[in-house]
């Protein structure tokens, strides 16, 4: 039996997607550091220089991170957009569309001195214009804000839902099946805001989770852009039943007949005849 896996041949992947770049981050990102899970952090670049802030209906007030304490903050997570200003995009004409997105990728690439490559719509608003803007500015994926409570990981890349909202009442159940599922390639992706985490409570549920997910050897941290990327190499790997042939850029990995093989780009793999 072929079985497709992820990198080092492991059968789960699970990512963390957290917007705003907020004050909790702080602790947020420390928490992820400590179980070595590895998150996917939204962040909005003019509300940064702003040092925006709002109150939160528990009467919490919610601040923004500012650039200087950013600058370090998500060193080995992901940085990905949510526009420059967190607008509801369906106010916006196509042009400040293209202008929130591609402006916000290009100070968040200078900001960091990295590539971001990755964005996450701020609200709700996801229609064929804010698809095809994402495409246009370069993005190797859009994530929307529909949930799919499934850990089947095959999505459009420019269409893409998370498997749950971290407030929601599933989220011990929704994880339990992510540990006990046998589905090929399964993910877990959860996605939220760390004032969350203070505003109910939920600093100690998230622990358990990441605790889980760093003890058990079958799941693999991966920030959403890796995800991504390994999922659409994985895509173009040829698979029958005298074997296996990748003809992507990146090292492909599956498990044959319960032994762990990796595919290096070009390399074919010929099934031993019984
Ligand atoms: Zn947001």
């Amino acid at each position: 039996m072929i079985i497709r896996c992820y990198p080092n041949g492991k059968s789960k992947a699970f990512n963390i997607t957290y917007d705003d770049g907020i004050l909790q981050d702080v602790r947020f990102v420390a928490l992820l550091n400590r179980y070595g899970i590895k998150g996917t952090f939204n962040l909005n670049s003019q509300l940064m220089e702003q040092e925006f802030e709002w109150v939160h209906e528990t009467g919490m007030v919610v601040k923004r991170l500012s650039i200087e304490a950013v600058r370090h903050l998500y060193d080995g997570h992901e940085i990905a957009s949510h526009t420059l200003t967190h607008p509801y995009l369906s106010t916006k004409t196509r042009e400040e569309i293209l202008w929130e997105m591609g402006e916000d990728k290009r100070r968040l690439e200078e900001l960091f001195g990295r590539e971001v490559a990755g964005f996450g719509v701020p609200f709700h608003f996801y229609d064929e214009t804010v698809y095809q803007c994402v495409k246009e500015c370069g993005f190797e994926y859009g994530r929307n804000s529909e949930l799919t409570h499934n850990y089947f990981p095959w999505q459009d890349p420019y269409f893409w839902s998370c498997g749950i909202f971290h407030l929601e009442p599933e989220l011990d159940s929704f994880v339990d099946g992510f540990f006990a599922t046998d589905e090929e390639l399964a993910l877990c992706q959860i996605v939220g805001h760390s004032y969350d985490l203070d505003a109910a409570q939920l600093w100690e549920k998230m622990e358990q989770i990441c605790r889980r997910v760093a003890e058990d050897e079958d799941v693999l941290p991966m920030t959403h852009l890796q995800i991504v990327r390994y999922l659409r190499a994985m895509k173009q790997a040829q698979i029958t039943d005298s074997g296996i042939y990748n003809p992507s850029v990146t090292p492909l990995w599956f498990r044959v007949d319960g032994e762990v093989v990796r595919l290096l780009p070009g390399e074919r793999y010929e099934r031993s005849k019984q």
